[in-house]
This record gives C-alpha cells, sequence and structure tokens, in this order.
C-alpha cells in the first residue's frame, strides 16, 4: 500500500495523518499551536510530520501536502492572507520544506478538505460537487467536470463571504454585513438565537445552561425537546442556510453539496431534509430537486486525507485535470487512530 502524509493546518492545533491510497487514515498525531507565529507553526509541523513518518517505517515518503488557512498561492507555497492568524506573505511551504528537506505543497484549507470529500467521501462517483463546512465560519469548494474550481487568484469556494443579508444581516469577520458565513455558520446560529432572545424569556437556552455550551448541538437538543427559542432559532438558520445554497446551486449546478464541520453532523431529519424543501423552493431557473444535500462522510479527517491526496497527485498541477482518472473504488475506512 502506498502511503502519504497531510498536515491540516487549524486556528488552534495542527494535525499530521498517515493516509493509504484508497484514502484510509492510518495514524493521526495533534498538536497546539501556543503562538501563531509563523517560525512556532513550522515547528508544530515538523514535529507532527516526523511522529506520523515514524510510523511509516522504511516505507518512502517524497512529498508532503498541507491545507493552512487563508488565501494561498499553491503555485509559490505563500500564505499571501490569512486573517486568522494574522499573516501576510508568509512562505509556508519553504520554510517547512527546508525543515523536512522534502517538496511541500500548499493549498487552502477547505479545498484540501474538498479533495478528499470528492476522491474519498461524499463526493465519489459525481463529476459536479460542493462541499461546504459550517463551523465557527464557512468554508468551501468546489468540483466542476471532476475538476477542483481554483478561479484565477486561487479565490473560487469562498462560499461563505457571498452576501446574503446586507441589510438586516450579523456584521462578518471580513467587515461586510449578511455574509453567508455570519447568518449560516456555527457561529450564525448562535447569533439567530441570541438575537430572538428578548422574545423568549424564559427560554431554556437561556436559563438552564452556561455561555460556553451554546453551539449547534445544545440548540439541536432544546429543538428535539420542543422548545420554542430553539425551533425559532433554528429556522431562521435553516432559511439563511437555504439561501447560500440555493445561490451555489445556480452557480455551478451541483450533484450534490456535502455539509461538513460540526454544523454538518446533523440529524438529516433536522437539518438535510428540510434544507432540501427550503433551497428546492429558492431554486428556479436550475432544474429543481436535482441536488442532494448530504452530511459529508470524513469528519475531521477530510482536511488531512485531502493534504495527502495533493501529495500524492504531486501537488496543483494535477487539479488542472479532471480527477477521475485518480478517483478510487469505495471501500470500508478504517478508523483508527492515535493521538
Ligand atoms: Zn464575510
Amino acid at each position: 500500500m502506498d502511503w502519504a502524509i497531510g498536515i491540516d493546518l487549524g486556528g488552534s492545533h495542527v494535525t499530521a495523518a498517515t493516509v493509504d491510497e484508497l484514502g484510509n487514515v492510518g495514524d493521526r498525531f495533534h498538536r497546539d499551536l501556543t503562538s501563531l507565529e509563523p517560525k512556532h507553526v513550522v515547528s508544530a509541523m515538523e514535529d507532527v510530520f516526523k511522529k506520523a513518518r515514524k510510523t511509516l517505517g522504511k516505507r518512502a515518503v517524497r512529498t508532503v501536502g498541507v491545507g493552512s488557512p487563508g488565501n494561498i498561492d499553491p503555485h509559490d507555497g505563500i500564505v499571501a492572507f490569512s486573517p486568522n492568524f494574522g499573516w501576510r506573505d508568509v512562505p509556508l511551504a519553504d520554510m517547512l520544506a527546508k525543515k523536512l528537506k522534502l517538496p511541500v505543497h500548499l493549498l487552502n484549507d477547505a479545498r484540501c478538505a474538498t479533495l478528499g470529500e470528492y476522491l474519498h467521501g461524499s463526493g465519489q462517483g459525481t463529476t459536479e460537487f460542493a462541499l461546504i463546512t459550517i463551523g465557527t465560519g464557512i468554508g468551501g469548494g468546489l468540483v466542476s467536470r471532476g475538476r477542483l474550481l481554483l478561479g484565477s487568484q486561487m479565490g473560487a469556494g469562498e462560499v461563505g463571504h457571498h452576501t446574503i443579508r446586507p441589510d438586516s444581516g450579523f456584521v462578518c469577520g471580513c467587515g461586510k454585513v449578511g455574509c453567508f458565513e455570519s447568518q449560516a455558520s456555527s457561529t450564525g446560529l448562535i447569533r439567530h438565537a441570541l438575537a430572538l432572545a428578548p422574545s423568549f424569556p424564559r427560554s431554556r437556552l437561556l436559563t438552564s445552561h452556561r455561555d460556553e455550551d451554546w453551539g449547534t448541538k445544545l440548540i439541536v437538543k432544546a429543538l428535539g425537546e420542543g422548545d420554542p427559542h430553539a425551533a425559532a432559532a433554528w429556522e431562521r438558520y435553516l432559511d439563511d442556510l437555504s439561501i447560500g445554497l440555493s445561490n451555489i446551486i445556480a452557480f455551478t449546478n451541483p450533484q450534490i453539496i456535502a455539509l461538513g464541520g460540526g454544523g454538518g453532523r446533523v440529524d438529516p431529519d433536522v437539518l438535510a431534509r428540510p434544507l432540501t424543501a427550503l433551497v428546492d423552493a429558492r431554486t428556479t431557473m436550475t432544474p429543481k430537486g436535482k441536488t442532494t444535500i448530504v452530511s459529508a462522510t470524513l469528519g475531521n479527517d477530510a482536511g488531512a486525507i485531502g493534504a495527502a491526496t495533493l501529495a500524492r497527485l504531486g501537488g496543483i498541477s494535477a487539479l488542472t485535470e479532471p480527477l477521475a482518472l485518480a478517483r478510487v473504488p469505495v471501500k470500508k475506512r478504517r478508523r483508527r487512530g492515535r493521538t
């Protein structure tokens, strides 16, 4: 079996995973980031990479794939702009390559996750696919005619920052008002619940939980218990989510939209089914009911699996061709890991 190592860089920790050619994860190694200084981050990446490589014994690792937040030019391996890290023009691939003495292929983390889900998860068997990751923000990636869309300046797939509520929406981290991300991320759901709070002064959400418990899980649980405050927040959230998804359908007409991140891991009866009805109602000129909305299947591994796939494909140049040739048969994946 041919193994590759993918590194997924998150806002608070970094993960390296060994991944076989079928997309199965062997081992995972995590390290928390105590500083976002590029040198510190590179040293953490080196640490998890070396631990992962050790598990492969004598099996050769020829390249490394890295998914990183931010606007990234994968041709020169530079993180041009990453607001969460406070980075501008950080030559991340070069810095890591010097430490590891191996070529490093760098790509935006959401695009890496899309690559992973498309080839080894919920996108298998399609040529038109979209991954929307719902967490603190909304990330995404688009596949059309079997190709991962990158755009002229690597900005294709930044669906979280298309505006859906310019007049009445929440302020987004990017500075605009009413972005898809600010309305329909897990943070957006909490904001809907908080905005509705004055109408539900005796809400269980307000009285029986500490602020830090607030999140999709809690609100969905309260929804299941018939809490009217949770129901009202969920209705607004699904409405906003459906606007964004129907826009994506109008732009790229995907066969499947997979919902990833913590916000995607919700019972289909609560999320995908009602959302599909709302999206269909908002789909007009594009044929209705032809896009299936599902939960993504690779969970938190999607980014590392995609990064390892990028390494195996030999980097960004392979992405100009349809990925179908690289597609592998669906196979039961093993779930073992080490932290
Ligand atoms: Zn925004």
